[in-house]
């Protein structure tokens, strides 16, 4: 089975749940270049005070900032699902000086639907679990089903961010799509199905 794994896609395809489901079922090792930034944000560290302007704006971090700090937590793993990253040529070109991967993953999904799925997208704050409030609502308003926290909508979730995290995803991520085909590794999913049959799709791509 393919263990060194690349999901592409625009934001609100579906990549954060499905690589929960896929590191869960697994044993791989989840890394969330969003998530890690979030964390670094919360903690207003150094890296977070940078990082925050960007993220609002719903634009990328500079590129030196993310290879940087994806960098040292990819050496010790061996299996791995990246989130999130590589989202610039420039930073497929840095991982690929650090480790070769298995397989690109791209969920695709259209303008339209990336819209509608994240401006009903929210996020327990405690366990990250993730929710959309059209199709896969928690069972009590503003409480997380898993552990109880407390489910609230990200601030880039928000209308005008979202219309320019979709433009920024189609000049600065979508290259990459060509990029990994090129090298042999992109495989397509459809993200616009049920979120078990995407992840039964990725499961038959990546050889289970
Ligand atoms: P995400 O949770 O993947 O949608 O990421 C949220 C935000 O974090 C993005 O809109 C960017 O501002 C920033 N970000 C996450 N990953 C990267 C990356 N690989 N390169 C640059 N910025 C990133």
């Amino acid at each position: 089975m393919f263990k060194r794994i690349v999901l592409l896609g625009p934001p609100g395809a579906g990549k954060g749940t499905q690589a929960k489901l896929l590191a869960a079922k697994n044993g791989l090792a989840h890394l969330s270049t969003g998530d890690i930034l979030r964390d670094e944000v919360a903690r207003d560290t150094e890296l977070g005070r940078k990082a925050k302007g960007y993220m609002n704006r719903g634009d990328l971090v500079p590129d030196g900032l993310i290879i940087d700090m994806i960098k040292g937590r990819l050496a010790e793993k061996s299996g791995f699902i990246l989130d999130g990253f590589p989202r610039t040529v420039t930073q497929a070109e840095a991982l690929e000086k650090i480790l070769s991967i298995d397989v690109a993953i791209n969920i695709t999904l259209s303008r339209e639907e990336v819209i509608s799925r994240l401006s009903s997208r929210r996020v327990c704050r405690k366990c990250g679990k993730i929710y959309n409030l059209l199709y896969n609502p928690p069972k009590n308003e503003g409480v997380c089903d898993a552990c109880g926290g407390e489910i609230f909508q990200r601030d880039d979730d928000k209308r005008e961010v979202i219309e320019n995290r979709y433009d920024v995803y189609m000049e600065a991520t979508a290259p990459l799509i060509d990029f990994y085909e090129e090298r042999g590794l992109l495989k397509d999913v459809d993200g616009s199905q049920p979120t078990e049959k995407v992840s039964e799709d990725i499961l038959a791509v990546l050889g289970r």
